[in-house]
C-alpha cells in the first residue's frame, strides 16, 4: 500500500471515476465500467440504463417545455449512448 492516496487532493487524478454515479459504489481497477457520454461512470449495466432514463425522461420534459410544439408522436428519439469500456 502506498500513501499517495492522502495526497490525491487537488491533484489531476480523474477522481470522476472513483464510483458509481448511481449508487456510488467504488469502481475497481479490475472491474467493468459502464461509461456514459464520455465521463460519467457506473459499476452496472442497470445503473447506466437507469441513469439514461432518468436523462431522457429529463430532456423530454424539458424539450417539451421549452418548445411548445406537438410533435410528440416522434419516436426516432432513441439513442444508444454508453460505451462499454472492459478493457485493462
Ligand atoms: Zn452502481
Amino acid at each position: 500500500m502506498r500513501s499517495d492516496t492522502l495526497s490525491y487532493a487537488g491533484a489531476e487524478e480523474p477522481h470522476f471515476l472513483e464510483a458509481c454515479t448511481l449508487c456510488s459504489k467504488q469502481l475497481g481497477h479490475n472491474k467493468d465500467i459502464f461509461m456514459y457520454r464520455g465521463n460519467t461512470p457506473f459499476c452496472s449495466q442497470e445503473c447506466r440504463q437507469e441513469q439514461i432514463d432518468n436523462d431522457e425522461a429529463r430532456e423530454r420534459r424539458w424539450k417539451v417545455s421549452s418548445k411548445k410544439s406537438k410533435e410528440s408522436s416522434k419516436k426516432s428519439a432513441t439513442v444508444q449512448t454508453g460505451t462499454l469500456v472492459a478493457s485493462n
